[in-house]
């Protein structure tokens, strides 16, 4: 009986194993937006490199104009002419003498673009100075100086703030939220703050102290989520495919082992056993027990598929004493006055525990009164585990016997043999197989055969299905046989036993 903790605490785990499935969407969410950030400060790496190279450039050519400019000061004229299409000068200004000598829009002394005063010996000098219209609206002025005949003369050119605005893709990019300039402690738009973390870029220009910071915009932001995201759509879904089929596995498995655990408890396996015919005798020399499962619903069910669930859940052990109680009941009443063979299928590890042991010993001692030999039908496998097979050596002793069941399809090296007491060697299906289907001969049954003989071990061969095969094997001096050609496994009442 299931008590209300114990439901609880199924409850709780079905929670927990509930939580697994949102375990990929965190994942793929994490992941989404590591690489939305990683891309966005990637755009805008690219995009602040670019416009600070744009900006050293601008400022460059300024000064070069201021240059020029110095070339010969004095003639203003030329000077406004010159200047009047260029795009990345708003203004230019000579000054003298602490005077506007000349301005590019003509109207000489109206304004100063920098404080005249504050001028100082510096042959290029950069800072922000304000634009007439507004105090916030601050550009970048550039300051040359030259000594001519004695006279100091500077060219002060104001950069058009609208042409640098767009040369640093402020409000022109859609991918950029606002751009702004750095000069030291300054900044262009007024009083920018610097901003810090992940979606903001600082790019140094080539001029030292002048910097740009980008900020990303939401729209890039935005894109690249959606383009990650839909790049992830794929991945989801595999993984959601896969978490479908473990899951529908694990619940089907998870159902069959509960049906199967139920038919343990409830004994719904029966036996078939399959004749196993001395062609010396015509007689049959023994059988092999072989369980299948009495499904209340599905009616009959072959071990293979039962088996390896019994396996994989540790409960094959329990399904092996169903077997032996089973085949020891229906033998019960049966005496046979010449030794009569019953194999039995044992899994790896049976023999281990000793109380298991000892009860084979005494229902095989049991069984031996009553002329029936009982045989362990192991497999090669088991043969490795040296637990197991000193477990096997000493029920042998005890005299029960032992085969190796599918001989030739296993492990087995052949120096094990002789070493390992056993009794029989049971040949499999698929050499007898072998027999006329390429030559006359089936050579690796031949030494099989052979060897057998040379270690004075009895032969069973399995699966003859054909008269050929079973002559053939006649002629090697192979005269016990279990196969569909004499008769398939079945109930035991259909047995045609020798004696009773
Ligand atoms: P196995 O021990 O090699 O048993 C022989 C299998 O070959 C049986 O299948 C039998 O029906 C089949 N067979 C016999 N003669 C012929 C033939 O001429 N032609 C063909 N095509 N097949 C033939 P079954 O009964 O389905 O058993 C399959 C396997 O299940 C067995 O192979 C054995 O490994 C396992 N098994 C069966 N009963 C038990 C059991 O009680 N305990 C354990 N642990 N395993 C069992
Ligand atoms: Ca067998
Ligand atoms: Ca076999």
């Amino acid at each position: 009986m299931i008590g209300p903790k114990m439901a609880l605490k199924i409850r709780q785990s079905k929670n927990y194993l509930r939580l697994v499935y949102f375990a990929p969407i965190v994942l793929i969410v994490c992941t989404v937006a590591i690489l939305t950030s990683l891309s966005v400060r990637d755009t805008l790496r690219s995009l602040g490199d670019s416009y600070a190279e744009s900006y050293s450039r601008i400022v460059l050519n300024v000064s070069m104009e201021n240059k020029s400019a110095l070339v010969a000061p004095q003639q203003c004229g030329f000077l406004q002419q010159v200047l009047r299409y260029e795009r990345e000068i708003l203004e230019m200004q000579i000054v003298s003498n602490n005077q506007i000598v000349c301005s590019s829009f003509g109207e000489v002394g109206t304004r100063e673009i920098v404080d005249i005063e504050t001028l100082g010996n510096e042959s290029q000098i950069f800072q922000l100075a304000a634009m007439p219209m507004s105090k916030k609206d601050l550009s970048v002025a550039v300051i040359n100086r030259r000594n001519l005949n004695g006279q100091e003369y500077y060219a002060v050119s104001l950069i058009d703030l609208d042409y640098l605005r767009a040369s640093l893709g402020y409000r022109t990019d859609y991918r950029v939220s606002s751009s702004a300039l750095f000069i030291g402690e300054d900044s262009a738009p007024y009083n920018t703050p610097r901003a810090s973390g992940w979606f903001a870029y600082v790019a140094q220009t080539d001029i030292p102290q002048h910097q740009i910071q980008v900020i990303a915009s939401n729209e890039l932001i935005i894109e690249k989520t959606w383009f990650y995201s839909l790049a992830a759509i794929p991945g989801t879904l595999a993984v959601y495919i896969g978490f479908f089929f473990i899951r529908r596995h694990f619940i089907r498995n998870q159902g069959f082992h509960n049906e199967v655990k139920q038919a343990i408890r409830r004994k719904e396996f029966i036996l078939h056993y399959q004749p196993q015919m001395d062609c010396n005798t015509g007689e049959l020399s023994g059988v092999e027990a072989l369980v299948r499962w009495m499904h209340p619903e599905r009616g009959l069910i072959y071990p293979d598929v039962f088996i390896p669930v019994l396996e994989e859940f540790d409960l094959i052990d329990q399904l092996t004493d169903i077997v032996v109680e089973r085949a020891i009941s229906d033998f019960s009443s049966y005496s046979f006055s010449q030794p009569f063979h019953l194999g039995i299928n044992f899994p790896p590890g049976y023999f281990v525990s000793s109380d298991k042991q000892r009860l084979l010993i005494e229902q095989a001692a049991l069984l031996r009164e009553r002329g029936i030999h009982l045989g362990l039908e192991i497999t090669e496998r088991q043969l490795l585990d040296s637990s197991a097979k000193s477990a096997i050596a000493s029920l042998r002793q005890s005299g029960l016997e032992v085969l190796i069941d599918d001989f030739g399809t296993g492990q087995t090296s052949l120096a094990m043999l002789e070493t390992t007491p056993i009794d029989y060697l049971k040949i499999d299906k698929c050499f007898v197989d072998s027999i006329g289907s390429q030559s006359a001969t089936a050579p690796v049954l031949d030494a099989i055969i052979s060897m057998a003989k040379g270690l004075d071990l009895n032969i069973i061969t399995e699966g003859v299905e054909e008269q050929n095969q079973a002559d053939y094997l006649v002629s090697r001096g192979v005269y016990i046989h279990q196969g569909y050609l004499y008769s398939k496994p079945v109930p035991f009442e259909s047995l045609a036993l020798p004696v009773k």
